[in-house]
């Protein structure tokens, strides 16, 4: 269960690494992209709108430096004959008709004298105008005043004045207008694309608008409208142009505004684009682009899903293999019949106990063992009961043996035991004891009790010059030994490699 989990967390982490490589590289070049396009986007818009104001200003210039001339002009006339100052105004509007809305004159007390609207007009009075209240008040100070949006009250229609004092002597005697309507400046600045959202405007430092162009321009009431909202164009310390980034004193609306400050005329020209507008094409683009990567995430994610299966099921063949491995090894190690230790196997522990002992200079024994005659075992009982003395012999050894002692089965009814740690001596009295637990272990047959006895050889590792195969030799010798002197008896070599030396220890000769 916890491989199971071991192996799905695996594929799920090669799974993640997949899209982790592939996907935050992706989205992340993407997203700088994006932004960077943003920038520029907004970097042109910027200058765009920088250059419009430019062009605003010199436009906004011009009428101001024209209007005043022609103020400056009717103002001379109406010193020098007021009677034919009529006929001078009506000259002038033949040329200047479609900008210049009305040309009235003042009387000192603020009555409309003149109006090229309409002559026969009733006592207006004029006295409460800011213009007029300028001028009668700064009687020295010969300086145009541009007014507020008022709404005529003879021209019925917004516009802007344009005013001079007239000054006989040093006495005041009254103010030259000139209005010009704010849709002459408005109709004008609507044919230039600002976008759906953009501005244009002309704002006087008195945050109070002159003209404006917009989509909403149309409802606009200049009596109203004043700007409350701060803004840099409205501080005079601030540079006389300049782009910011902010919140719209207009409509409250983010959007990107340059402006430029007519000092002298006290107007500011704001040209305002609104990121809505310039941002909507490569907004879109911006949208496909995410469209498509979300459509490649999707790609991807499937991609992780496949490898989470492959790794999956890799790791599980994996696993399964190397499962089979193990048994197979454990089939060559073991033997089939009786669960012992193959013979290959055997001396492969042969040889490593015999290089531990040699490291660790411990003792190490080696038993041979042969069942005797047991041909005629299988010849008289018959071979699946040879089997069960074969499987009877490793189970009686195996259970008198140590957990560390080897038990192997080396051939047909041959065996082998290996002992670290143990001399020759002791070695002795193990197989003594293997022999007499074998010899009274009996099986039950058809024919009655039977029982097996075994011949032992057993050896010695020797201090110095030995090697496993001669300790096998020295054992075997040994072996043929008990054989030769009547089966059922346990011999030991006496403890070199010549053949011929081999001691019996015990016999059973019953
Ligand atoms: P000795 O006392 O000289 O060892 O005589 P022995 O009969 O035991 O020796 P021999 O080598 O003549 O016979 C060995 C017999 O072991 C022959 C064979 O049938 C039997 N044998 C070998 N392997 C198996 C096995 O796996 N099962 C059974 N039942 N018998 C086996
Ligand atoms: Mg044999
Ligand atoms: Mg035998």
């Amino acid at each position: 269960m916890y491989q199971h989990r071991a192996t799905k967390t695996k594929a799920g982490l090669a799974a993640i690494a997949f899209l982790l490589i592939t996907l935050v590289p992706m989205w992340g070049t993407l997203h700088a992209w994006l932004d960077q396009e943003n920038v520029l986007v907004e970097k042109a818009a910027g200058s765009d709108a920088m250059n419009l104001a430019v062009a605003f200003d010199v436009h906004v210039q011009s009428v101001v430096r024209f209007v005043d001339t022609l103020t400056q002009d009717l103002r001379e006339h109406a010193v020098k004959d007021r009677s034919d100052f009529g006929r001078i105004v009506k000259e002038e509007l033949v040329l200047y008709g479609n900008m210049v809305a009305q040309v009235a004159l003042i009387s000192p007390e603020g009555m409309l004298v003149y109006s090229s609207l309409a002559p026969a007009f009733g006592a207006v009075d004029l006295s409460g105008r800011d213009h007029f209240r300028a001028h009668r008040d700064n009687p020295s100070k010969d300086k145009l005043f541009i007014s507020k949006p008022v709404f005529g009250r003879v021209s019925g229609i917004w516009s802007i004045q344009f005013t001079r004092p007239i000054i006989e002597g040093d006495k005041f005697s009254g103010v030259v207008v000139v209005s010009i309507p704010t849709s002459f400046f408005s109709d004008f600045y609507k044919k230039i694309n600002v976008g759906a959202n953009g501005l244009i405007a002309l704002v006087g430092m008195d945050r109070v608008p002159r003209a404006v162009a917009s989509k909403d321009s149309g409802a606009i009431n200049f009596g109203e409208l004043l700007l409350l909202k701060s803004a840099p164009y409205f501080v005079k310390e601030a540079l006389p142009e300049g782009l910011y980034r902010g919140v719209s004193a207009f409509d409250g609306s983010e959007s990107l505004t340059a402006y430029r400050r007519l000092e002298d005329a006290g107007l500011v020209v704001l040209v305002q684009l609104s990121p809505e507008d310039y941002l909507m094409s490569s907004g879109k683009r911006h949208r496909v682009l995410i469209f498509c990567a979300s459509a490649v995430t999707i790609l991807l994610l499937s991609f992780a899903l496949l490898i989470y299966a492959t790794v999956w099921q890799h790791l599980k063949d994996a696993k399964a293999l190397k499962q089979a491995h193990k048994t197979l090894r454990e089939l060559v190690n073991v033997d089939i019949l009786t669960g012992a230790l193959s013979r290959s196997h055997f001396l492969e522990v042969l040889e490593k106990e015999f290089r531990d002992s040699e490291s660790c200079g411990t003792k190490l024994s080696l038993i041979l063992i042969d069942i005797d005659y047991f041909k005629q075992v299988n010849d008289t009982y018959g071979h699946p009961i040879g089997d069960i003395f074969l499987k009877q012999v490793v189970a009686v050894c195996c259970a008198e043996l140590r957990a560390h002692d080897s038990f192997g089965r080396l051939g047909g009814e041959e065996f082998g035991v290996i002992l670290p740690c143990t001399d020759g001596a002791s070695a002795l009295g193990v197989a003594e004891k293997l022999r007499l637990a074998i010899e009274s272990s009996k099986i039950s047959t058809s024919k009655g009790l039977v029982r097996v006895t075994v011949s032992m050889g057993v050896a010695f590792a020797l201090p110095s010059g030995d090697t496993p195969s001669k300790l096998v030799v020295r054992a075997d010798d040994a072996l043929y030994c008990a054989k030769q002197a009547g089966r059922n008896r346990v011999c030991s070599a006496r403890g070199n490699d010549d053949a011929s030396q081999v001691t019996t220890m015990s016999t059973n000769d019953s």
